[in-house]
Formats: structure tokens, C-alpha cells, sequence
């Protein structure tokens, strides 16, 4: 099995890189956020706070998280409730982050993403692909870009949406949601080693698309 490992902040344009790649080579995309963002959003209707990482751990045993592939689309199930419209929301995208540093919620999700990797060819994107869940992965890459585009394209996504968000709440979130996942301790948020580091500032999406489809069928030669 082939796996593609795609790491980086929010917003950098992982998941809609990440989807075009897994076209072209036909993988399968897996959004590993989305895993993390469907047990936030379970853990914000049980009101549980992640600062109580007691009440966290003994959730956990409750919840199943499922990703299935529809028509090639992604989508997660909670506890068999199809969730993937839900944790899109500023308030999951922090709950997510915050939860995610906790190293039981990690150790709760690594395996899955494992076994989806050890059972098809991926281009899988996250913030610890590259470093933790596939250190074997075939191609790593490392995809940034300055706070200000990231969180001007988040924008856009969430106004597309008609989520009711300014254009500072979401870089003052972005930039938080950032220094969470850089600095917890267990599998922050850094580029492998060996990653190539690709920077999409002032890119356009099909230029992006051109560079990355690139770099890896280089790789994979
Ligand atoms: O990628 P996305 O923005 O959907 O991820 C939501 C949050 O989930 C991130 O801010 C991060 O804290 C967490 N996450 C993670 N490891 C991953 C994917 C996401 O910690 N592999």
C-alpha cells in the first residue's frame, strides 16, 4: 500500500489539496481532523469540558467514530449518526484542538487511522501524518502559508457556508488553534525530517495543485 502524508496548520489548504491528489492517483482522502472534530462535537453535547481530561477518558469508551467513503467523499459517523455536516463549526474546530491534545483522545484515534492506511492506498492529511501515524509514509509533505491567507481562505469557506464569523474572529482563532497544536506535548503539530516543505502563499489553487501532483509523482517514480 502507497500512503501520502500531508501535514500543516489550519487553513493551508490541506484537505482540498489533499482531495485533488488523491483524484489523480486515485487513493483515498482521509481527513484525520474530522475524526478529531466528531469526538469534540460529541464531547460538547455531553458538556465535557477538555480541561477534564478524567471526564474525557471515561467518554471515551462511548463513542465510535466511523469513517465511511460515499460516491469518494468522506464521511464520519458518530455512534452511527452521520455528523459530517456538523463539525465544521468555529466552535468544534476549537473544541477539536483542544481535545486533541490530550494523549488518550490521540491514543483513541491513532489505530483507526493505521488500519485505513494498512488496508488502501492514502493521501492522508493532519497535523502529525508525517510523524506519528505513518512515519513510513511513501511521500510527506509539509504545507504552509502565512496566518493572514490561511485565515482569509477560512473565511471565505465559512461565509460560503453563511456562518456569521469577521474576518479577525477567525484569524484570532486560527492563530490560537495554531499555537495549541504546535506547543501540546504529545505529537504537535512539525514537520517530519524528511517532509518537503511547500509553501502555497500567493498560489492559486490549480497552481498548488500543480506543484504538489508534482513533488509526489517524482517520489512515487
Ligand atoms: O484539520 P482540522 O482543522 O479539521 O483539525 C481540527 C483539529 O484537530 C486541529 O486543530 C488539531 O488540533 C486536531 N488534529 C490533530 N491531529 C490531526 C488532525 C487534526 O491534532 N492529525
Amino acid at each position: 500500500m502507497k500512503s501520502i502524508a500531508i501535514d500543516g496548520p489550519a487553513g493551508a489548504g490541506k484537505s482540498t489539496l489533499a482531495r485533488r491528489i488523491a483524484g489523480e492517483l486515485g487513493y483515498i482522502y482521509v481527513d484525520t481532523g474530522a475524526l478529531y472534530r466528531t469526538v469534540a462535537l460529541y464531547l460538547l453535547r455531553q458538556h465535557i469540558d477538555a480541561a477534564d481530561t478524567d471526564k474525557v477518558e471515561a467518554a471515551l469508551p462511548g463513542i465510535r467514530v466511523d469513517i465511511r467513503f460515499e460516491e469518494g467523499l468522506q464521511q464520519v459517523y458518530l455512534n452511527g449518526e452521520n455528523v459530517s455536516g456538523q463539525i465544521r463549526t468555529p466552535e468544534v474546530s476549537m473544541m477539536a484542538s483542544a481535545s486533541s491534545a490530550l494523549p488518550a483522545v490521540r491514543r483513541f484515534l491513532l489505530e483507526q487511522q493505521r488500519e485505513l492506511a494498512r488496508t488502501h492506498d492514502v493521501v492522508m492529511d493532519g497535523r502529525d501524518i508525517g510523524t506519528v501515524v505513518l512515519p513510513q509514509a511513501n511521500v510527506k509533505i509539509f504545507l504552509t502559508a502565512s496566518a493572514e491567507e490561511r485565515a482569509r481562505r477560512r473565511y471565505e469557506e465559512l461565509m460560503e457556508k453563511g456562518q456569521e464569523v469577521t474576518f479577525q474572529d477567525v484569524l484570532r482563532d486560527m492563530k490560537q488553534r495554531d499555537a495549541q497544536d504546535e506547543s501540546r506535548a504529545v505529537a504537535p503539530l512539525k514537520p517530519a525530517e524528511d517532509a518537503i516543505r511547500v509553501d502555497t502563499t500567493g498560489d492559486t489553487l490549480e497552481q498548488s495543485v500543480a506543484r504538489m501532483t508534482g513533488i509526489i509523482r517524482q517520489r512515487l517514480a
